[in-house]
């Protein structure tokens, strides 16, 4: 057969070369040892949390090295159905603070940078295998397909265009011409030079060596309307792309023996892989026997957590969010991170021999555990501006209410920070209000009830007290001892130890007392410290507010 002679009758549309195309993208030029990587999902519209660990892995690698990171939008097989998906891809991951260097929007010298606009550059890379016998069209319709799996279903044995089952590898050029002429449909299929019989080895990146069974398939290459599928278009992409390594999940194992053939077939250099494990989630399973079991699961597209915007909207900071997916993806991160409490994440050096080989478990207490952690760390003015952001859009009144008083928010958000041991009330913006809205009167209200032991009468003298004796210039000790005068005043101990020798000689002790104050000004039982607290509130409204208190007892 000459197979020259088969590729122009195939592809009459295709006037280059690849070697036009390998002078076009030429090797990347960056210093020995950069990484090039690669985001490449099909916009299908939802952005999954879980494209954020392959993401992390990729930018980190690339920008520690100096590489580039790239997003590639895959979009041969799902069409471009959905409007905006690349924008809101590339919004999303922003908002997480990662930067792709080349993209539909960025730009870049290896674009184009969505599959859809590369198809002439895939038929020339189809068309050069055709001419070296290394791929051929098929003209099997969808009935006799169908009509083979079966066959082969009934058989028990794998599915698939391979081995005895192939039927038109050897079409002599007369038969492909006259079914050309005759108006048949074709696809391209690759001739696999795979045995099912022998076993591929590689080395995984995060798995180590593997060893799976060789592909036998001859897989399609180009569809009948010329498309490639993500198959061969992810290879010529690479490739052109000069990408150094291959970042991905682990579904795509499997495929990864047809892959590297297919580099093989082109001669093109294989590039490093690391599948990523998939995400998992613990979920209850109920037996047999009514008893309840734990068992991992597939964080999936219906999962609470499995859309990477709505962290955002439930207010989580990306910054919280990312520090816990490197906690998960990098087992020395934890130990970094206690040594080095204020670095930014970017100084961690990613190392992909701390990346464990096994699943992610997804686990939201333990996002919210570092999530208060690292709010704990910033400063009453970070945590102002990015609440005020975050609020501007999420919730307007409280928004206002903020930046109303900008020194006075930011006072409120100070309490407690700042020292060895940072207060760590909130892990989301959206628990922010629950624990200062007290300060601002549109949000006042009383949670808690003084305890039902204590007599109201105690409680409205030590706030009648407290009144009389408050001076809003006092330092904290004076003020604190005026608490304890009014602790003595209605038969408190002044002294909790004293008390506690001795507690039927007393009413309470002096924290009874600043109990009552507290919920008498916040609301509730808990609170920041309240010397500051009043301090924030000035005279005036401590004043209305123990009176309020006072009076509806
Ligand atoms: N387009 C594939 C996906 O969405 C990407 C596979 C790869 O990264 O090679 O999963």
């Amino acid at each position: 057969m000459d197979y020259l002679k088969l590729a122009e009758l195939l592809f009459p549309d295709v006037d280059r070369d690849t070697d036009y195309y390998e002078a076009q993208y030429p090797p990347r030029n960056l210093k020995e040892g950069a990484a090039v990587t690669r985001f490449a999902p099909s916009p299908t519209g939802f952005v999954h949390f879980g494209g954020l660990f392959p993401v992390l892995v990729g930018e980190r690698l690339a920008h520690q090295s100096e590489g580039v990171f790239y997003l590639r939008i895959e979009d041969t097989d799902s069409k471009r159905e959905v409007e905006g998906a690349e924008n809101d891809i590339i919004k999303a991951f922003e908002s997480f603070g990662i930067k792709f260097d080349e993209s539909v929007v960025h730009g870049g010298n290896y674009g184009p940078y969505r599959q859809s606009d590369r198809r002439p550059i895939y038929r020339c890379y189809a068309k050069k295998l055709v001419a070296e016998g290394k791929a051929y069209p098929c003209f099997c319709t969808a009935e006799e397909l169908s009509a083979l799996r079966e066959k082969q279903e009934a058989a028990k044995v794998i599915p698939g265009y391979y081995g005895e089952y192939v039927k038109c590898r050897d079409l002599s050029y007369e038969q492909v011409e006259e079914n050309l002429n005759a108006g048949k449909p074709f696809v391209l299929r690759f001739k696999s030079f795979g045995s099912s019989e022998n076993k591929v080895k590689f080395t995984d990146l995060i798995k180590g060596t593997i060893e799976i069974t060789e592909n036998d398939i001859d897989h399609v290459l180009l569809k009948s309307d010329g498309m490639p599928t993500y198959h061969l278009a992810h290879a010529v992409d690479d490739h052109l792309m000069h990408t150094t390594h291959v970042i991905r999940g682990e579904e795509w194992l499997p495929s990864l023996p047809y892959h590297i053939q297919l580099f093989k077939a082109f001669d093109f250099k294989i590039p490093k892989y690391l599948h990523i494990s998939q995400l998992m989630k613990l979920a209850e399973v109920t037996e047999e026997d009514g008893s309840v079991k734990l068992v991992k699961k597939k964080l999936s597209k219906r999962d609470k957590g499995a859309g990477l915007t709505s962290y955002i909207s439930d207010g989580y900071a990306p910054e919280c969010v990312t520090e816990y997916v490197m906690t998960l993806l990098n087992s020395n991160f934890e130990d970094w991170r206690r040594a080095n409490p204020d670095a930014p994440l970017d100084e961690f050096k990613f190392s992909i021999k701390k990346m464990s080989a096994s699943g992610s478990l997804f686990d939201l207490k333990k996002l919210a555990d570092v999530s208060k952690n690292v709010l704990s760390r910033m400063s009453g003015e970070e945590v102002y501006r990015r609440l005020v952001n975050w609020t501007a859009e999420e919730d307007k009144e409280f928004n206002s209410l903020l930046t109303a008083d900008e020194d006075k928010s930011i006072r409120i958000l100070s309490i407690g920070r700042g020292g060895a041991k940072p207060r760590k009330d909130f892990g989301l913006y959206s628990e922010v209000k629950g624990y200062i809205g007290f300060f601002y009167d549109e949000y006042f209200e009383y949670i808690d009830d003084i305890p039902e032991n204590f007599s109201k009468d105690d409680v409205k003298k030590a706030i009648a007290l407290f009144i009389e004796s408050y001076d809003e210039n006092d330092e904290q000790s004076v003020w604190f001892d005026k608490i304890k005068a009014v602790a003595s005043a209605i038969g408190f101990s002044p002294d909790i130890k004293a008390y506690k020798a001795n507690p039927d000689a007393f009413g309470g002790h002096v924290g009874d007392v600043s109990m009552f104050l507290r919920i008498a000004v916040t609301g509730k039982m808990n609170s920041p410290d309240m010397f500051e607290v009043m301090s924030i509130l000035g005279k005036e409204k401590v004043i209305s507010r123990l009176t309020a208190f006072a009076d509806k007892l």
